[in-house]
Parts: structure tokens; sequence; C-alpha cells
């Protein structure tokens, strides 16, 4: 597959969709996502549809978030070039190619082993560099990396991941879709001390459980 006009032409129908009708103000990210061929992420019996706002299955019986899910989590981390950045669930890795397209420095993490290795292969041939990619359990973060600007986690989480409000800086924001499995609450803390967090919801979604452990 290759990334022609005709994908090209249908992100910036995307893009527009998401400014127009899905209220994404962030300039930042729509052009990350106007960047981003999405379609090179997805088999290839999804190539056609790639540019709908629609969730599709990746491997191990996981999904690659809608494209204006990806956009609003986005937009509320307030990205900024070279924020060091942690993803909790790589995925096929669109979403960590979205936050690349802003210059941020990443750090993620997939405990699917068929998807880090995926996303690890896709990563090469598009020519992408995460700071560092893990296959490992997104509970625990990466200490050794810590402290970060910004946590985005692309599961949703039962209880929350406290784990990872240890590793943000002061004045960092985390991101997470918080509540049990049929429903869960965009969620966004941002780090006022060691011990003060503000907390703001933004509506409710669908992902995919975050799990314990990893599945080889
Ligand atoms: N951002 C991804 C979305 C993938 S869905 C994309 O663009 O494709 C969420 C991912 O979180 C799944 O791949 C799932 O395996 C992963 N996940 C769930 N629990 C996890 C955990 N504890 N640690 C790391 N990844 C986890």
């Amino acid at each position: 597959m290759q990334d022609s006009y005709v994908h090209k032409g249908k992100r910036k129908i995307l893009v527009d969709y998401l400014r127009q009708k899905m209220d994404i103000a962030d300039e930042n990210v729509l052009a990350a996502i106007n960047r981003v061929p999405r379609h090179l992420f997805l088999e290839s019996v999804f190539e056609d549809y790639a540019y709908e706002d629609r969730a599709f299955p990746i491997l191990a019986k996981q999904t690659i978030s809608h494209p204006s899910t990806v956009a609003e989590q986005t937009a509320l981390l307030e990205i900024e070039e070279k924020d060091k950045v942690l993803e909790i669930g790589t995925g096929c890795g669109y979403q960590t190619a979205v936050l690349m397209a802003m210059k941020a420095w990443v750090y993620t993490i997939e405990r699917q082993k068929d998807l880090h290795d995926f996303s690890q292969k896709k990563f090469r041939e598009l020519h992408l560099r995460p700071k560092f990619q893990s296959f490992g359990d997104g509970f625990l973060g990466l200490p050794t990396f810590a402290p970060f600007d910004k946590i985005l986690v692309t599961c949703g989480a039962e209880i929350l991941p406290t784990e990872l409000l240890h590793q943000l800086k002061v004045g960092g924001k985390m991101v997470i879709p918080l509540g049990k499995t049929d429903e869960q609450i965009l969620t966004r803390f941002t780090k006022r001390s060691e011990r003060e967090f503000e907390r703001e919801e933004f509506g409710a979604y669908k992902f995919v459980p975050m799990l314990n452990d990893t599945n080889h």
C-alpha cells in the first residue's frame, strides 16, 4: 500500500470533519492527523474506509480508536514540541505516530506481543522513531524514564493506575478513560503539586479494557 493523492484527499476531508463537526480546535492535532497515513496501519481490506470516523479491528482482538477519539485525547494533552509523552497501549501505532508528528518524544508500552511486534515493524517501515518502545504492562509505567510531561492511556481502566500519576511531572497532564467495561469517562488529571491533582471529565466513550500483565 502507498500514500496516494486519493488517500491525502480523503484525509483532508476527515480533518475538515473533525474541525467542523467534532469541534477539534487544536490546529497542531489536525495538522498531525492530516500527515499520518492511517490506512497504512490497518489491514488492506479496510483501506477504503480508513478515513471515515470509524474504529477497526487490529491484531489480538484489539481496536484502533476512532480518529475523533484520537483527536480529542491528543487535544486534551495540549502537546508541545519535545514534550516527553508516555503512551499506554501502542496498539497498531497510529496514535503513537500522531504524537510523533507533533514532534513529541514518545515512550510507548503495549501488553500484546503481536501488536508490539506489528507496531515496531510499522515504525521501521515508515521511518518513525519513538524514543522507547516497550513490551510490558502499562500499569507499571516506565519508572526508569520518568517523569513525563504527558501520559496518554488508550485503553479503558476500571481502576486508576496511581503509579502513572507518580510518573507525571508537576504541571503535567494525564488523559485516561476511566470506568467499567461498557463505558468509560474520558478524564484528564493535571498535576498541581506532588500531592494535588485537578480532575476534569470529558464525556463517555468505549475503549478496549486496560488489562494487567503481558500476553505472548
Ligand atoms: N492507540 C492504539 C489504540 C489501541 S487499543 C492505536 O492507535 O491502535 C488499546 C491498546 O491498549 C490495546 O492494544 C491493548 O492491548 C493495550 N493495553 C491494554 N492494557 C494494557 C496495559 N496494561 N499495558 C499496555 N497496553 C495495554
